[in-house]
């Protein structure tokens, strides 16, 4: 069973404040793949991670974003 990751107001994903980014509720295994709609299967996210998360689970989102982060040139 999928477990709530985060709440105190902060995206579950990035960690930014949602009153600055906008707040939605996503569902940490995605209904389209057989997560249940049920308060243990929800967490807090921003818009824009909520949007670009799209369906997969948690952690195949955080590999992607760790892929594209070892494209970016260094700082
Ligand atoms: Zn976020």
């Amino acid at each position: 069973m999928a477990k709530k990751i985060l709440s105190a107001n902060t995206c579950a994903y990035c960690l930014g404040h949602l009153e600055l980014f906008g707040s939605a509720v996503d569902h940490v295994a995605p209904l389209s793949r057989g997560g249940p709609h049920i308060l243990q299967n929800l967490t807090d996210a921003c818009e824009p991670y909520n949007r670009a998360k799209g369906d997969p689970l948690v952690s195949e989102f955080r590999e992607r974003l760790t892929g594209v982060a070892r494209h970016l040139p260094p700082s």
